[in-house]
This record gives structure tokens, sequence and C-alpha cells, in this order.
């Protein structure tokens, strides 16, 4: 049986911010600091809601953790493989973890994440 999708714990949150997440250059998957595989993958997009915003996700395909968190970004250089999705799309998607999950986790698998910055 699968498991439902849980939180990081804050400990968690920090042990993977230790390590900056190198947003847009080639990081390819980390450790997961719950089981410690090689499987700890993420994902961000510009808030379709706010200027400057960006949402971002990590997750753990293994364990099935993950982490969401909006931040600030000067400006946006990550190409968005989900760029078609309407704001309405992107709260259904991200309603359905299990789905939202898994679509980008095919993503991966397809290369079409990590999402690497565009280049001038
Ligand atoms: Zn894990």
């Amino acid at each position: 049986m699968i498991g439902m999708w849980k939180n990081f714990d804050l400990a968690q949150v920090e042990s993977i911010l230790r390590v900056p997440l190198r947003i847009g250059e080639d990081t390819l998957a980390l450790t997961c600091p719950v089981c410690g595989s090689m499987t700890l993958h993420w994902y961000a997009y510009a808030s379709p809601f706010r200027s400057k915003a960006r949402v971002a996700y990590v997750w753990c395909s293994n364990c099935r953790h993950y982490h969401g968190a909006t931040g600030y970004v000067d400006s946006w250089v990550l190409p968005d493989p989900l760029a078609p999705a309407s704001a309405d799309e992107r709260l259904a998607f991200e309603s359905d973890l299990e789905a939202f999950f898994g679509k980008l986790d095919r993503l991966w698998s397809s290369g079409q994440l990590p999402q690497i910055r565009l280049r001038p």
C-alpha cells in the first residue's frame, strides 16, 4: 500500500536548506533527509497571484515527504514545463498531491525537470 504524502518537519527542511538548492543550475536529485535516498526533487514556478513571487516544492519520490514554500524572486529565468496551466488549473493540481507529484515525477523522468536557467 502506498503511503500518504507527509510534510518534512522543520528540522528536515532546515537540513535540506543547509545545502542551498541551486535552483536553475545543473542540480540533479539531492539526498532525502528522511530516507537517505537520492530522490529529493524540486520544482518552482512564478506565482500567478503575486508578482515577484516564486512557489517552490521539494519532494522525495521514495518516501513521499514534501515541502512547499513561497519566496521572493527578482526576475523569472526558469523554463516551466507547466507554464500553459492557468492559475485555476494550478490550484487544482496542487490540491491533489498524489496527482501533482506524480505529474512532476513524470516530468523529471522525461528530462523536463529539473529546470535549468534559460541562457540569454
Ligand atoms: Zn525520502
